[in-house]
This record gives C-alpha cells, structure tokens and sequence, in this order.
C-alpha cells in the first residue's frame, strides 16, 4: 500500500474515470482526502467514493477561492473532454493558487478501416451535416443534452430523432416529434447494434469522447456500414495528460515534496 504525500486532493469529474480514481484513492491511498466535484447537472449522478461537492465554482476566481479555502493540495481534472470551460478554469486557478494541475483524459477515437465518419466542429455543423442529401433522415442523437436546438433546422423538418438521454429534459418545440430514449450507458456494441436495427436509423450524431463507454454505437455503426456524424473535441488544456489510473497515481505519489 502506498503512502499519500498530498494530502487533500480535488477530483474535478463526471465521468467513469473520475469515479474509477476516487476509489482507487480510497482503496490505495489511505492518507489522502479526496474530494470530488460534479457540476451538478445530473439529477441522480452516479456517486463517487468519499466526499462529494456539487454545482459551479463560479468561474477560475471561485474555483481559486475553493482551493485555498480548503487548502487543497492536488488538483486532478478527470472532466469529459468536451467538457472545455471547468478545464479552462481549473488551468487558471491551479495557476493563480499553485496547486500542481493533471488532466486524466481519454484520447479521442481514430477512424478505422470501413468507419463512414463526418468530422464536424459544432451542433450547428452536426445540422448542416445531417440535412445534407445521401445520409438519410432517421437519426439516433447520442451527444448528449447540450446544443440539441441546433437540430430544430428548418432543413431538418422532414427528419425522425431518436435523441438518447439521461433524464427527461425539454426540448425546443421544433423536436417536439422527436422521439426520446432515456437510457444511461455504457452500451455494448451489440446491443447499439440492435438498437440502429430496430429503429432503422441511417446516421448517427455522436461526440467523439474516446473511451469504451461510448464506443459501441461507433462500431455498431461501422459494422452497418452507417454514416456518423462525429463532433470533434475542443482543444485539450495544457499541462501534462496521462490516460490511465496507475498514472495519475503515481502522479500523486512522485508530487511528493
Ligand atoms: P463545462 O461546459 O466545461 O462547464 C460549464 C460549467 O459547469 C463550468 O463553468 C462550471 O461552472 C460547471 N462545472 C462543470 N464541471 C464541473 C465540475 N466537475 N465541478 C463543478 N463545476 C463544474 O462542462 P459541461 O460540458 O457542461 O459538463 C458538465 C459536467 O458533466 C462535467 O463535470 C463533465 O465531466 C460532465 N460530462 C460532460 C459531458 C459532455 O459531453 N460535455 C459528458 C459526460 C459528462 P462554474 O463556472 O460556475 O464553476
């Protein structure tokens, strides 16, 4: 069993990573405190081991006052890689309140052999995408809950949406003929398979997050030989990355003084 050096440590998360490192720290890393950080979106997130904070910092000044208010150590970023504000944010109040900074992140998904992918940069993009003639017009919407009006285009009109979420949110009333499909994932590939099968969908509006979590609907998709309509990450923040858990504890452990 290691020794922590720091000894409190901020899990900014919302991901299987962010939960995967907090337990890891409990289990591992006895002499550490650990406090994780949701924004607070999620009705009922699924919960991290150990303490728990949730709701905004109120921008880089709130989340430097957090830190020196807690005398927080370390600081880990484990947020979604779309997740571009908080990242931005904890790089400026890590700064301002020197606490070393790491991102756990997941490098994006590389197109493979036979994969059908439309690279675009936003939800209005992912529109214009999908009103382009050749893809068809029934889609399986599986980028979450944010930008989802930019699908309410007038070129989109004669189009079905099977928009997958996690809970019940309103939708602008131009979906209103939307079909909604709350389910929370990970979802094997074959059963995404199933799923674009059933409800004979032609295109698929995806973010790419890397991961395993999510990329079942990516090789359901390439095995039915459908179009995905890919939205690109924002830049990545600075600072060193690693992908693995083993990494990031070691980063705890080589941080000592
Ligand atoms: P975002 O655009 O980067 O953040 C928007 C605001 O939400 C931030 O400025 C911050 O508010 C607050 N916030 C975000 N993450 C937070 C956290 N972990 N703890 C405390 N406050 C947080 O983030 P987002 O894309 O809306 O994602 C929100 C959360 O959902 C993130 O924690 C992320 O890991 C998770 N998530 C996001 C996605 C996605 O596709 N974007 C997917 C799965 C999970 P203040 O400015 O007030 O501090």
């Amino acid at each position: 069993m290691k020794t922590a050096s720091p000894t409190r440590l901020l899990i900014l998360g919302g991901t299987a990573e962010a939960r995967e490192l907090a337990a890891r720290c409990r289990d591992e890393l006895p002499g550490l405190q650990v406090t994780s950080s949701l924004a607070g979106r999620t009705r009922a997130p699924l919960l991290p081991a150990g303490a728990l904070r949730s709701g905004g910092f109120g921008g880089a000044e709130g989340l430097r006052r957090y830190l020196r208010e807690y005398r927080i150590d370390r600081l880990i970023d484990a947020t979604h890689p779309f997740a571009a504000a908080i990242s931005a944010a904890a790089v400026a109040a890590c700064e301002a309140a020197a606490v070393p900074r790491l991102v756990l992140r997941r490098s994006p998904w590389l197109p493979q052999p036979n994969d059908r992918w439309l690279p675009v940069a936003d939800m209005t993009a992912a529109a214009a995408a999908l009103a382009a003639p050749g893809l068809g017009r029934r889609v399986l919407v599986a980028s979450g809950s944010r930008g989802l009006s930019a699908l309410a285009d007038r070129n989109l009109l004669g189009h079905y949406f099977l928009i997958r979420l996690i809970e019940p949110q309103t939708l602008p009333d131009a979906l209103a003929g939307a079909e909604i499909l709350l389910a929370r994932g990970p979802f094997a590939a074959a059963e995404e398979r199933r799923l674009l099968q059933r409800r004979r969908i032609s295109v698929v509006l995806a973010k790419n997050s890397g991961g395993a979590a999510g990329y079942g609907k990516i090789a359901a998709a390439r095995a039915l030989g459908l179009p995905v309509v890919l939205l690109q990450p924002p830049p990545p923040p600075p600072g060193r990355h690693v992908e693995d858990l083993d990494a990031a504890l070691n980063w705890l452990d080589d941080a000592a003084p």
